[in-house]
């Protein structure tokens, strides 16, 4: 079987694609709120180029794939593309990141297409508080989303709460009980300076989730679970009598860049071999060329995994996200998926 080895010895066997920098939701963190300028859809890569760029990846040795955005579920014809993705032999699992607004309307249909499992952004359990941190978000289709995957078993189920020190950072322990009534993996993920503008007062913002880890130890007992799920960057533990888990997502407080297994195409085709480095290989750009060449199928094979391999031998060793922070490196969450 084949393997893709970067240069420091590290096995990569999972991508992360975003299909659209479109989303629902204008996450404060995520995406200014004054009107965005979306990429142009020929810019974005057709759902038949990136299953071609999936098969050829899987047959280099990507064995999972996640599908995230923007929000996946805004894009038609998701549930024929899932579908097609399942037809890839030897992929092992499809999962996807969503915002849950549509999710309890396609969790059934997407099961059934062959989607394993998803994650599922949810910031804050108050309504209100909700709404502002997504910006016109709504709660109730989120926990909507959740009830409709736990019941149609897309499992495990993992909840990405991004922590925000003043705005949700007291509802730390609200989330935590969640895990006691319900199969949930609540995962608490640092602050990432994305977007240029909330740098400035980003050091404000930021609270690393090894304090929030110290504070709950003070009061719950929990303890470390083997979750046997891979390179995944968090820990998790559980609760005494817990149905779900707790995650600890440590990208600025501590690096977990040793065990990463991942590389990402990006909605307008490029392949980004590290979330926190500007670096990216035009796939788009080499396979659209090639499209009315004789042996076009060959040729465009060939060329998609020579790309492939080129983004793999060019991982860095470690992110260098803090040096970003000053250097304002562009990390369009959008654009690259999170
Ligand atoms: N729309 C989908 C969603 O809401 O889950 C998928 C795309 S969203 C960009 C993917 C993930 O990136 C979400 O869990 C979101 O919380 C996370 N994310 C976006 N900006 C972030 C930031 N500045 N820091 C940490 N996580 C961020």
């Amino acid at each position: 079987m084949s393997q893709l080895v970067d240069s420091f010895g590290r096995k990569i066997t999972y991508l992360r694609a975003s299909i659209t920098d479109r989303c629902n939701y204008r996450c404060t963190y995520c995406k200014p709120e004054e009107q965005f300028k979306f990429i142009p859809h020929k810019e974005i890569l057709r759902y038949e180029e990136i299953v071609e760029i999936i098969k050829v990846a899987v047959n280099l040795g990507i064995t999972k794939v996640r599908i995230t955005g923007g929000e996946p579920l805004v894009r038609k014809g998701i549930v024929d593309f899932i579908k097609k993705l399942r037809s890839i032999e030897k992929l092992e699992e499809i999962s996807l990141t969503t915002n849950g607004f549509f999710l309890a309307e396609y969790a059934e249909k997407m099961k059934a297409a062959g989607l394993n499992r998803v994650n599922i952004s949810l910031d804050s359990l108050q309504e209100d508080k909700y709404r502002r941190i997504t910006r016109g978000g709504s709660l109730e289709r989120a926990l909507r989303g959740i009830d409709s995957a736990l019941k149609i078993g897309l499992l495990p189920i993992k909840i990405n709460t991004v922590l925000i020190r003043g705005i949700n950072d007291d509802e730390v322990e609200d989330f935590v009980r969640l895990t006691l009534e319900r199969p949930l993996n609540i995962r608490f993920i640092e602050l990432m300076p994305y977007r240029e503008d909330i740098t400035d007062n980003y050091k404000d913002k930021f609270i690393s989730v090894l304090e929030i880890k110290e504070s709950l130890a003070k009061k719950y007992s929990f303890s470390p679970i083997d979750t046997s799920s891979g390179n995944g960057p968090a820990k998790y533990y559980q609760i005494e009598g817990g149905k779900g888990t707790i995650g600890f997502i440590t990208a600025l407080s501590q690096h977990f860049c040793q065990s990463c297994n991942r590389i990402r195409l990006t909605s307008e085709g490029k392949i980004r071999p590290c979330l926190f480095s500007n670096q990216e290989i035009d796939i788009k750009k080499a396979i659209r060329e090639v499209e009315s060449t004789e042996n076009e199928q060959i040729c465009r094979e060939k060329i998609i995994r020579k790309k492939i391999e080129m983004a793999v031998k060019l991982k860095p060793k470690g992110h260098k996200i803090k040096e970003g922070i000053s250097n304002k490196i562009s990390f369009k969450m959008s654009r690259i998926g999170g």
